[in-house]
């Protein structure tokens, strides 16, 4: 019989458990548990979507050509040294399989995106995790844990499920401490959110040639559904992450859409000021409650009960009341949820919700 065993480190890997999309039982639900953009996306992107129906007999383009041209005009940044992937999970995975392998060590952090263990794993490296402290990514444990086994080290900022972020200036020590030893890679997939000073990672791709900064359309966007991200990184880096690429790993509407809703700037600020006034109004709601919320530098935020059994109940109530929220246990905190800052309407359910819960006490 033939040996089903697989590569070795295969069977290590945990199953990734995606948000729930519905409560179970019921027909309409606000979804509040995947960052998803409560607004969909733009007008721009869905008319290219619908208009790329036209051309589906058609092979895509296979170097991207148009999109990266428009992600470089809008950012300012040289579009050969950017890599278009499916959600930017692809672009993750490109460096992952890219620079680490057997006998490697992968380091990322408790709090971190759940995917990286699961890459490093499928590379055949070994995810080594590192705490963060009081919930933002802490330089110097990165770097005391870095090896001469250490190929790659992920660094979610703004951070999910945390919202926090790392000051830009720590940003670089990390960028400046792991020079000449590993590939670090800055994943930005909610930088949109992140407000004034935060560029997502571009200009430290620009300073440091060891620097991979990904970015995606499924947040502000609002184009989850599609699947889009991209990396941008030194030429030397793009090179060999385009030999792991497939040829054709985007299609016809893929491209058509992110070019569009990339052109369309004006829909990217209206939901970005949308989110930030929401997520003050609603943060604001929260901390009056007694619950723990940081500042949140995305759209979404950790709410922190007193224990499980709170957050539990919490995630019950709010069930009831019709409300998807997302439990991040997994990520190292059972005491808290994740909540997607929504539209007003939703923002206000959230808030009600968690009142009568609470008050009733
Ligand atoms: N990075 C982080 C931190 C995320 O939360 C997500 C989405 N869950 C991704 C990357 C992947 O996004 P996508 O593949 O949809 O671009």
């Amino acid at each position: 019989m033939t040996d089903l065993t697989p590569q070795p480190g295969i069977m290590e890997i945990a199953l990734y458990v995606g948000g729930e999309a519905k409560i179970a039982g019921r027909d309409e639900a606000l979804k509040l548990s995947a960052n998803e953009n409560p607004f969909g996306a733009g007008d721009a992107a869905r008319a290219a979507f619908a208009a790329a129906s036209r051309e589906l007999h058609r092979y895509p383009s296979t170097d991207h050509a148009g999109l990266r041209a428009a992600i470089g005009e809008v950012h300012g940044i040289d579009p050969a040294r950017v890599i278009c992937g499916v959600g930017s999970d692809e672009v993750l995975q490109f460096v992952t399989q890219a620079y680490a392998g057997p006998g490697d060590e992968v380091i990322l952090t408790r709090h971190g995106f759940s995917l990286y263990p699961i890459l490093a794993r499928a590379a055949g490296a070994t995810p080594v995790s590192v705490d963060e402290r009081e919930r933002v990514v802490d330089v110097d444990a990165i770097l005391s844990a870095v090896t001469d086994r250490t190929r790659v080290v992920f660094l979610t900022n703004p951070g999910n499920p945390t919202g926090t972020v790392l000051p830009p200036d720590e940003v670089v020590r990390l960028a400046e401490g792991l020079a000449g030893r590993a590939i670090l890679v800055h994943d930005g997939a909610y930088s949109e959110f992140a407000g004034d000073g935060f560029d997502g990672g571009l200009g430290l791709a620009d300073a440091f040639p060891h620097v991979v900064a990904t970015r995606t359309f499924s947040k502000i966007y609002g184009l989850g559904g599609l699947r889009i991200g991209w990396g941008y990184a030194s030429r030397a880096i793009v090179d060999v992450l385009n030999r792991l690429r497939q040829p054709f790993n985007l299609s016809t509407a893929q491209l058509a859409a992110a070019e569009a809703a990339v052109r369309d700037q004006a829909w990217v600020e209206w939901c970005r000021a949308e989110n930030a006034k929401m997520r003050t109004w609603l943060t604001g709601k929260v901390r009056a409650l007694g619950l723990g919320c940081d500042d949140s530098y995305t759209n979404f935020l950790l709410v922190r009960f007193a224990d499980e059994a709170a957050a539990l109940a919490a995630d019950a109530a709010l069930r009831e009341d019709g409300i998807l929220v997302r439990r991040v246990a997994g990520y190292g905190f059972p005491q808290a949820l994740r909540v997607t800052v929504g539209d007003e309407v939703g923002c206000h359910r959230v808030a009600d919700s968690l009142a009568r819960h609470l008050g009733a006490k």
